[in-house]
């Protein structure tokens, strides 16, 4: 089986490419490149051994992706590309919707046209808003507080849908928590341009010596330790999860929306002391305002991945910052120590 993979030179889709290699499967990446970049391709072909097919494009081009999906016989797509800043999202609503929900209704359309009715879509535990209940599970209802959740919510309705309307198509929207850590070989990883806004990224960046302290945003929350409080899930379990969702739609039809998380939420702090253990030396931090917009806790009820794809998160947040740390030291060569 040939899988395209849109945003497949990105965090997610390249460690997804380089599992799905290893299960077996043929893979096609096909990317931008505004959040990625090409020497992800060298990285992929040192640990997989092989050069992976990669298509410069963008998710909006229709004829482009129908073309590409015709070329290579793809029998599905992973569908990652899209925009993921959520205060961005907020300053520029609608480059969020023509990238995100535009661009998945192109990429639909053609594989309409191709005749490829099979897609796992990266959808994101936002897709649950201000928690009613915790943990989360999939029958919570669905709100979003911001232009990139609403995306990921319309894109999630679209597919849900069509489904509806033409019964040959199969589609798992994967709700992440929070993705972290990197490949064991320290090869790839995440690699965000600029001040990141997340947590494991901005501890990396701080660790390494590039940013002076970390902002730790807000101690007052009915939480154990006063800090947000999130479920934070290895990158390699997420990409192990696709793989489990495509072998999934082969066998079942329809929409599915699936939660890929540990069930298990850490603070901030707690993943502060555990990367300290990892690298070996004390992070700056400093307690900042909470962040507007943010919740105290959220973590994932997993059961439903457990029941129908066969699949749970395997590794713990040591394992994240240990990888996160070994591929920030192999790709920008951080000496620091204490
Ligand atoms: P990423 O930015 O590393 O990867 C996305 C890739 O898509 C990038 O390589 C980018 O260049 C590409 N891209 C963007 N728009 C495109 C377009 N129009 N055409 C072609 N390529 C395009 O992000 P990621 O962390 O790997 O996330 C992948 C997906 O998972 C995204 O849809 C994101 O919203 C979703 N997600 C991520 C997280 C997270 O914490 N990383 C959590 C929940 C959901
Ligand atoms: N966080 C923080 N400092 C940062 C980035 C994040 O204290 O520089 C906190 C944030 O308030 C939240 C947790 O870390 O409690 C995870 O934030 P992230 O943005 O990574 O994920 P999300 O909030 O989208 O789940």
């Amino acid at each position: 089986m040939t899988i395209l993979l849109t945003g497949g030179t990105g965090y997610i889709g390249s460690h997804t490419a380089a599992v799905l290699v290893e299960a077996g499967y043929e893979v096609v990446l096909l990317d931008n490149l505004s959040n990625s970049r090409p020497e992800v391709l060298e990285r992929l072909r040192q640990v997989t051994g092989r050069t992976l097919p990669f298509v410069e494009a963008d998710v909006r081009d229709r004829p482009k992706l129908a073309a590409v999906l015709r070329e290579y016989g793809c029998t599905a797509v992973i569908h990652f590309a899209g925009l993921k800043a959520v205060g961005e999202s907020v300053r520029q609503p609608l480059a969020y919707f023509d990238n995100n929900v535009g661009g998945t209704l192109a990429l639909l359309q053609a594989m309409q046209e191709a005749g490829v009715a099979t897609i796992v879509f990266s959808s994101s535990a936002t897709v649950y808003g201000e928690p009613q209940y915790l943990p989360l599970d999939e029958a919570h209802p669905t709100s979003a507080a911001n232009p990139y959740g609403r995306t990921k919510l319309h894109i999630e309705e679209m597919l849900s849908d069509l489904c509806r309307a033409e019964p040959a198509w199969r589609a798992a929207c994967l709700r992440y928590f929070n993705p972290a850590g990197a490949h064991p070989s320290g090869l790839i990883g995440e690699d965000p341009n600029g001040v990141p806004n997340n947590l494991m990224p901005y501890i990396t960046k701080v660790a390494s010596g590039e940013l002076p302290s970390l902002g730790i945003f807000g101690n007052d929350y009915p939480t154990p330790d006063g800090t947000g409080v999130r479920d934070y899930i290895h990158v390699m379990d997420v990409a192990a999860g696709h793989v489990a969702a495509l072998s999934f739609l082969q066998r079942e039809a329809g929409w599915h929306a699936i939660n890929l998380g540990t069930g298990r939420g850490y603070s901030v702090l707690e993943m502060l002391r555990a990367f300290e253990q990892a690298c070996d030396h004390a992070i700056a931090h400093e307690f900042k305002a909470r962040r507007p917009g943010d919740i105290a806790s959220c973590y994932a009820n997993p059961a439903k991945a457990a029941s129908v794809l066969g699949w749970r998160a395997t590794r713990g947040i040591e394992e994240m910052c240990e990888s996160a740390w070994r591929w920030c030291r192999a790709s920008k060569g951080a000496t620091r120590s204490p």
